[in-house]
């Protein structure tokens, strides 16, 4: 259960280390990057499993598959984005193992979740030996592998709201090994009267952590729907930020991905 396992952190301090999928916990202790002395398996939670509606607000387990988000019924009438983004991550065996809580607990720059999951103002399920918290993902991705998330506590859901806006879309420059977001922008809008009345951008990939691109949202919001609005505010994505280089794209590289795959994200959240 989820008491025993916070119970298990409690005892073994830094020393523990949760395990759900394992498929990035196991590469990085392949690697030596983490070395716990012990590592609690929470992967049989069942309660950690389920997804539901509460009102307007979607609720997964942390212990849901990618997979699992990807063939649900229910996450697909609440925002279809989700279950397209789960349907994208990693190939067949990731989707099936790999969890919603450990990716979010991970917060790899590069991965879908974090950007996804602000975009949809979606909040971040936390308890903790202080009790239950809700944090929005907004706050929640902090730097590279860092989050709000202390070491005594678990992630037990992720809730998406309906709030963001029907129209969405997440467009990812795939990276062809991995299919890892090199970079990755989702949207949210609601448009009126072919106006834009309120967008959610956010971008992930570009920097060291995923982030709410307001540049982006101020030049959508009352300009009317039309391709010539996506284009200019597209212009305005991954601007002011420290832009990430490495050895599979440069910084002016991944900034000018950044641009396209944003205004492809805004076309196709207006189709949507
Ligand atoms: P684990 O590896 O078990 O754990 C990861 C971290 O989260 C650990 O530090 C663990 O202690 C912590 N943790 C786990 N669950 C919780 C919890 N409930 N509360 C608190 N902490 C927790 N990701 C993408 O986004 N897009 C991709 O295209 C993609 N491609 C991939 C391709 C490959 C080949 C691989 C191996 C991975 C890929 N991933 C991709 C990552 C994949 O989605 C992982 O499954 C995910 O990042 C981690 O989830 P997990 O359940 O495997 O977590």
């Amino acid at each position: 259960s989820v008491s025993e396992a916070l119970q298990m952190l409690k005892s073994h301090g830094d020393d523990a280390k949760l395990l759900s999928g394992g498929h990035s916990l196991i590469p990085a202790l392949k690697l030596r990057l983490n070395n716990p002395g012990v590592v609690i398996d929470i992967s049989k939670i069942e309660a950690l499993k389920s997804i539901s509606i509460d009102g307007d607000t979607l609720k997964i387990g942390a212990n849901c598959t990618h997979a699992q988000i990807a063939n649900s019924d229910v996450v697909r009438a609440h925002l279809a984005m989700i279950c397209e983004t789960a349907g994208n991550i990693g190939d067949i065996q990731v989707r099936n193992v790999g969890t919603i809580g450990g990716s979010v607990a991970h917060a790899d720059p590069a991965a879908d979740w974090p950007t996804v999951l602000i975009a949809a103002k979606a909040n971040i399920q936390i308890e903790g030996p202080g009790g239950r918290r809700s944090v929005a993902a907004e706050e929640f991705f902090e730097g590279l592998y860092m989050t709000a998330l202390a070491d005594d506590e678990i992630i037990t859901s992720v809730s998406v709201p309906s709030s963001a806006g029907s129209k969405s879309a997440y467009a990812k420059f795939v990276q062809p090994a991995s299919r890892f977001a090199l970079v990755g922008c989702a949207v949210c809008l609601k448009v009126d009267g072919g106006n834009i009345v309120s967008a959610s951008v956010s971008q992930g990939g570009v920097s060291d952590h995923a982030y709410r691109d307001t540049a982006v949202e101020e030049a959508l919001v009352g300009k009317p729907a039309s391709d010539e609005t996506m284009s200019g505010a597209a212009e305005q994505a991954a601007e002011g930020i420290d832009v990430m280089s490495d050895h599979f794209a440069d910084e002016g590289y991944r900034k000018q991905m950044a641009k396209v795959f944003t205004k492809r994200a805004l076309v196709a959240a207006l189709e949507d």
